[in-house]
């Protein structure tokens, strides 16, 4: 491609409405322009990319045995209730009706459809182990869309559903699907990391997430030396033996005026904050439940949501508190409670705890679990921390920060006996298809690798996935110099590589720039001191010296080294 015919609107400001150096290099690049909150166009540039990814994420799936199809995005309602997600889904499903008055949604996800298909489709256990993928575009009215591609409300999933007869051959496909996963974000030249992960709405048993590794992901995971990962969402917390103290002294109240927060109780009674328990008041599907946790900790909704059962969980505005606790934000404790309560495992493992009285400035000191909250059901409901131990060796778990870019499940039945979906075994009994699904963010995996590769001048994308291999950038716009440079770019299209030539009348210095903005991984720059030599100069864009090379040779060097770095050209 030469650039004076390319789109490629390059932005030199930063857009203020951009918080992550991937949105902003995307927007800076010319990659992708927003059209609504959420809602984005892919350029030229941007979509060689996202093509890119695509086919790599389709070669592995092929290799895997997966056959690839098309659905809808638009999804009957009727389909959704019979599931039961229409009116458990949440309000990330965007509901329509059309003009017959039948209700629609904007496909998030595709469990339903695909298992109406195979309820129809598959009789008999001879017509599986089955495994169907699509990519398609997908539709989540976000509460909070952000971060460009990384969190919109229109992204491009690859979402595969597995069909087994049996428990086995479904650990098989799931494993199948696990392995095809790494090798997708090994070919795409991610730094990433396996975790077990929540199953969220999804549901089901058992499931997987690949995270790329970066600061700002939106994801915190543990690991451990011993082999153990986990999203924080689902880390388990093992405490250290032990049993729960006598109680050590009777209930009493204190008076607490105008100590509203932790720190200022802890601060008022000369008390660690470790000794108070905070308990909060939430909706579970707009039921008012209260959840406890020691002050110095922080609750895990994941897993106080996944106890309940809840579709939603949000916390209770202050008029909830108010009516069900007698007392008003701030000073809310577990006794005397009319609603659930649900009180994390740690505050058994204290003889004397401080609570809100559920009143006006004023605690109660000496609370037991066991002998005062009796009616409290104890689980694991906290967010681990450094100086947990490793829930699988007891070793230590290092923390870091990821950006989910895919997520296997096991679903066993959950979708099968709600839609239906039964096969004949060879003894001709009826059994429900045994399912498993696994996602891809396509879209989400081009801001993903800016988040990895990048610099203060730009993208650095991997050779698999950049736009064009190799920019060629000629030092003036004719003589021996451009004719040099197009027999270069002529040379390098015929060896197969996707090429960029800067064949616009522009200051040298703008045109490093873009090259460097948009990342393409090898620079050839033909000027009139090189070919003085009989030489060009090429740079590689991760870093390292410039190399001079001998004019005859560049195209051959040039390709061998982009096809060893992984270049595919579209
Ligand atoms: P998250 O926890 O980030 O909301 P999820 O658990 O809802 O993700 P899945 O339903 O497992 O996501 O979807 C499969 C993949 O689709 C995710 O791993 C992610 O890469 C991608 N994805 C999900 N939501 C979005 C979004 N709003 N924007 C872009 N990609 C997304
Ligand atoms: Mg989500």
């Amino acid at each position: 491609m030469k650039f004076s015919q390319a789109f490629i609107p390059t932005l030199k400001e930063t857009p203020a409405e951009a918080e992550v150096i991937s949105h902003k290099l995307m927007l800076r690049a010319g990659m992708i322009r927003k059209l609504a909150a959420g809602v984005y166009t892919w350029l030229p540039l941007g979509l060689r990319v996202l093509k890119k990814v695509e086919r790599i994420v389709r070669q592995e799936m092929d290799a895997a045995g997966a056959l690839e199809l098309l659905m809808p995005g638009v999804q009957p309602a009727d389909l959704w209730q019979e599931s039961g997600r229409w009116d458990h889904y949440g309000r990330e499903l965007l509901r329509f009706i059309d003009r017959h008055e039948h209700a629609y949604c904007l496909a998030p996800t595709h469990e339903e459809v695909i298992t109406d298909l195979i309820r129809r489709e598959v009789r008999s256990y001879r017509d599986m182990p089955l495994n169907l993928y699509q990519i398609q575009t997908k539709f989540r009215d976000e509460i909070r869309p952000r971060f460009g591609v990384m969190r919109s409300r229109e992204f491009i999933m690859k979402d595969a559903y597995s069909f087994d007869p049996d428990e086995d051959s479904s650990a098989a496909s799931y494993k199948l699907m696990h392995d095809a996963y790494s090798a997708i974000f090994t070919r795409l030249g991610l730094d990433f990391a396996v975790v077990e992960a929540d199953s969220g709405a999804i549901g089901g048993s058992f499931s997987h997430e690949f995270m790329v590794l970066a600061d700002t992901g939106e994801d915190a995971i543990a690991s451990c030396s011993c082999g153990w990962a986990a999203n924080f969402e689902k880390a388990e917390v093992v405490l250290p033996e032990g049993e729960e103290p006598e109680p050590l002294r009777e209930v009493e109240r204190v008076d607490t005026p105008d100590a509203h927060t932790i720190e200022q109780v802890a601060a008022l009674l000369q008390v660690e904050t470790a000794t108070l328990a905070k308990t909060l008041v939430y909706l579970a599907d707009g039921k008012p439940v209260a959840a406890m946790v020691r002050g110095d900790r922080t609750l895990n909704e994941i897993k106080l949501k996944n106890l309940i059962g809840a579709a939603e969980l949000e916390l209770a505005p202050a008029a909830v508190i108010k009516e069900v606790t007698g007392g008003p934000v701030g000073f809310t404790g577990p006794m005397g409670l009319d609603i659930p309560v649900y009180a994390d495992q740690e505050l058994y493992r204290s003889g004397t705890l401080v609570v809100g009285a559920n009143a006006p400035d004023a605690h109660l000191i000496g609370v037991h679990m066991t002998r005062d909250v009796a009616g409290a059901k104890r689980a694991d409901l906290r967010i681990i921390e450094p100086g947990d131990p490793c829930p699988r060796c007891g070793g230590e778990p290092v923390f870091a920060r990821g950006i989910e870019v895919g997520h296997i499940f096991r679903l066993g039945t959950k979708y099968s006996q709600a839609l239906g979906a039964d096969y004949l075994d060879a003894e001709g009994q009826s059994h429900p298809v045994i399912m498993g699904c696994y996602g891809i963010g396509i879209t989400r995996i081009v801001a993903a690798a800016i988040e990895q590769g990048h610099d203060d001048w730009g993208v650095i994308f991997p050779l698999a996935i950049a736009p064009y291999s190799v920019s060629i950038l000629p030092l003036a716009g004719d003589g021996e110099v451009f004719d040099t440079a197009l027999k270069l770019y002529d040379d390098l299209t015929e060896a197969g590589l996707d090429v960029l030539l800067d064949d616009r009348d522009l200051r040298p210095g703008v045109k490093f720039k873009d090259a460097d903005l948009i990342g393409v991984p090898l620079r050839v720059v033909v000027g009139a001191k090189g070919l003085k030599q009989g030489a060009v100069e090429l740079k590689r864009r991760a870093g390292g010296e410039v190399e001079m090379v001998p004019v005859g040779q560049a195209a051959e060097y040039v390709a061998r080294l982009a096809n060893e770095g992984g270049a595919q050209p579209l």
